[in-house]
């Protein structure tokens, strides 16, 4: 089946679906914006499970994502990848791409219908947002079609925050 694509301008903290991504740091300790909804919400399992993640591989690196159960949150899972930090180099567009295809596959193995993106990296690491947007559709887009068989996933929803983010995000899909 194809999944389906859908734009929501909520809270990710307050969806009802089997994965939503978090924009995490590298020490999966948590911290502000998406992320630091996310804990506070979800609760200290979810760190507990972040801390032995990171004891067992270390940190993460941009572009990589890690699994945890999701606590108190209404959603299964959370799914925790780096996006880069801005910095105007060719880099940051692989690396962006990266956090939407590793938060895929994740999402795959975990035989996850419905998953829930934030607008990764436009927030506190300052990614511009129309850039983040175009690269963000692009590559679900890419993932979906080169996936096309062999697909549990159902919905990806892109959750848009902010009103700039919402509107771009309605013009691009
Ligand atoms: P990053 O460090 O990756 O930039 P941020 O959390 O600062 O992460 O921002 C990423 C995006 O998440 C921003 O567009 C921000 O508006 C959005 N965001 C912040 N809080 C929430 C939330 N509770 N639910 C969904 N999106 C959120």
């Amino acid at each position: 089946m194809r999944p389906r694509l859908t734009i929501l301008k909520t809270d990710i903290t307050e969806l009802d679906v089997d994965a939503i991504v978090n924009a995490a740091n590298k020490r999966l300790a948590g911290g502000g914006g998406v992320d630091g909804a996310i804990h506070n919400k979800g609760g200290i399992e979810i760190l507990r499970e972040c801390q032995e993640i990171v004891t067992r591989q270390g940190f993460l690196e941009t572009g990589k994502a890690v699994s945890t159960s999701a606590g108190n949150l209404p959603s299964k899972y959370v799914i925790h990848t780096v996006g880069p930090i801005y910095s105007n180099s060719p880099q940051d567009k692989e690396q962006l791409a990266s956090c939407y295809i590793e938060s895929l596959r994740i999402a795959q193995l975990l035989q996850v219908k419905t998953i829930a993106f934030p607008n990764i990296s436009t927030g506190i690491y300052g990614y511009p947002k129309a850039e983040a947007a175009s690269v963000a559709i692009s590559t679900v887009r890419n993932f979906i079609d080169t996936k096309a068989e062999n697909n549990c996933i159902e919905e990806i929803i892109f959750v848009c925050f902010d009103e700039e983010n919402f509107k771009l995000y309605q013009q691009m899909i």
